[in-house]
C-alpha cells in the first residue's frame, strides 16, 4: 500500500516533514521543527521510525532538520542522505549522514534495491537540492525550498523525460505574493544610490539571499560593505562550490574580517543578533533598515524607530513560481508546503495561466 503522511509543514510555515510508505517500508522527506521558541517538532511517532528506511534532507535550516536528533533518540539508525554542503552547514551532529557531490547531479543514486534517487541545485541556499526519487514503482519529487531567479544560485529541474511522479511536493512559500526579485535587486541598487549620505542596515538570515544582495550591491557601488563574521562563512562556500552557482556571476572575496564602518557603509547583520542591531542603529541614527522579508515583530524599540524601508525579496516561489514549477512537473498528486496560504487540498488549475 502506498501511503502519505504529513507530519508537519504543509498549512504552516515550518516543520516540513512529509511521510511516505510503501509496501511497509518508509521514507522521509526532511525533518524540520517550526522556528516559534518551542520548537515544535513534526508529528513523528514510533510506528514511523519502525519502518523508516532513508531519510532525503533538502538543506540545512531548522525548519528542514531541526527534528533530526529528535529522530535519532527515537532510535532511526539509516542513512540521512543530503548534499556534502549542506552536511557542513549543519548546526548540531548527526550520525549515518550519507553525502553526494556535485559531480553526481542528474544520475540515479542508489540507494538500495527499491530506492533511488536523482538531485539537482534548489537555488535556496548553497547546496540545497530538489529530489527525484524511485521508491519501488513509485516515482515522487520533493522541490526542497526553491528559488526561480536567485542572482548566484542556480535552479534546475529533473530532465524531462515522459515522468508521470505518482505524488510532488511543491514548496509554495511565497505564493501570496508576485515578485521579481532581480527587478528588486535593481531597485535596491537605485534606492542605495540615492542616498549617499546614509549608512544602510540589513538583517540578515542565512541564506542565499543575504549573499544574492551583497554580491549584487558589491559589483554596483564603491560604499564599505560591512558583513558579520557569522554570515562570512556562508561566502566561502561559493568559492568551494562554483557548480552551483551561474557562470559570469562571480561572487566577491570577502577576506576582510574586520570591518570599520563609516556614516556611509552597508552593514549585513544576522537577523538574530539584536544587540548589534540596536548597537549600530545608535551609533548611526540616521541609518536606514533595509527589510528584505517579512519583518520580525521582536524588534526592540530603539530599532524600530530608525527609517526603515522594505525590498522584499523571494527566498521561496511566489505565486507565478508556484503555478510554473507545477506545470514542469507532471504529478498525479500536488502537494503544496510551507504556507500557511495553501493546504493538503490545495489545487492549482494548470490551465491558469494561460488564461491570463
Ligand atoms: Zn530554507
Ligand atoms: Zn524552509
Amino acid at each position: 500500500m502506498f501511503k502519505i503522511e504529513i507530519l508537519g509543514g504543509v498549512g504552516e510555515y515550518g516543520r516540513n516533514c512529509f511521510y511516505i510508505e510503501n509496501q511497509g517500508k518508509a521514507i522521509l522527506l526532511d525533518c524540520g521543527v517550526m522556528k516559534n521558541s518551542q520548537k515544535t517538532p513534526p508529528a513523528i511517532t514510533l510506528n514511523h521510525v519502525e519502518k523508516l528506511k532513508a531519510v532525503f534532507i533538502s538543506h540545512s535550516h531548522i525548519d528542514h532538520v531541526g527534528a533530526l536528533p529528535l529522530l535519532e533518540e527515537m532510535g532511526y539508525k539509516g542513512p540521512v542522505l543530503m548534499s556534502h554542503k549542506t552536511s557542513q552547514q549543519l548546526q548540531h551532529p548527526i550520525s549515518h549522514i550519507r553525502t553526494f557531490h556535485p559531480d553526481s547531479r542528474g544520475t540515479w543514486i542508489k540507494v538500495n534495491d527499491y530506492l533511488a534517487f536523482q538531485w539537482g541545485y534548489s537555488g535556496h541556499l548553497i547546496g540545497s537540492v530538489w529530489y527525484k526519487i524511485r521508491f519501488f514503482e513509485k516515482v515522487i519529487f520533493f522541490s526542497g525550498d526553491y528559488v526561480r531567479d536567485s542572482y548566484l544560485l542556480k535552479a534546475s529541474l529533473p530532465v524531462e523525460d515522459g515522468t508521470i511522479y505518482d505524488v510532488a511536493f511543491i514548496d509554495s512559500g511565497h505564493i501570496e505574493k508576485n515578485i521579481d526579485n532581480h527587478e528588486v535587486l535593481r531597485k535596491l541598487e537605485t534606492y542605495v544610490n540615492e542616498h549617499p549620505n546614509n549608512a544602510f542596515i540589513f538583517p540578515s538570515s542565512f541564506s542565499g539571499k543575504t549573499v544574492d544582495i551583497v554580491t549584487y550591491l558589491a559589483q554596483r557601488t564603491s560604499r564599505a560593505i560591512c558583513i558579520d563574521t557569522k554570515l562570512q562563512s556562508l561566502f566561502k562556500q561559493y568559492e568551494e562550490e562554483p557548480e552551483n552557482i551561474w557562470p559570469h556571476r562571480m561572487t566577491l572575496q570577502v577576506g576582510h574580517k574586520e570591518c570599520t564602518g563609516d556614516g556611509h557603509t552597508l552593514y549585513f547583520v544576522r537577523e538574530q543578533d539584536e544587540a548589534r542591531l540596536e548597537e549600530l542603529a545608535k551609533e548611526h541614527p540616521t541609518a536606514i533598515f533595509i527589510e528584505t522579508g517579512y519583518s520580525r515583530p521582536s524588534f526592540n524599540q530603539h530599532v524600530s524607530m530608525q527609517p526603515s524601508q522594505e525590498f522584499f525579496y523571494k527566498t521561496h516561489p511566489d505565486y507565478q513560481d508556484t503555478i510554473s514549477l507545477s506545470q514542469s512537473i507532471h504529478a498525479r498528486q500536488t502537494i503544496y508546503f510551507h504556507s500557511p496560504h495553501t493546504h493538503l487540498e490545495t489545487t492549482i488549475q494548470k490551465e491558469e495561466v494561460n488564461n491570463g
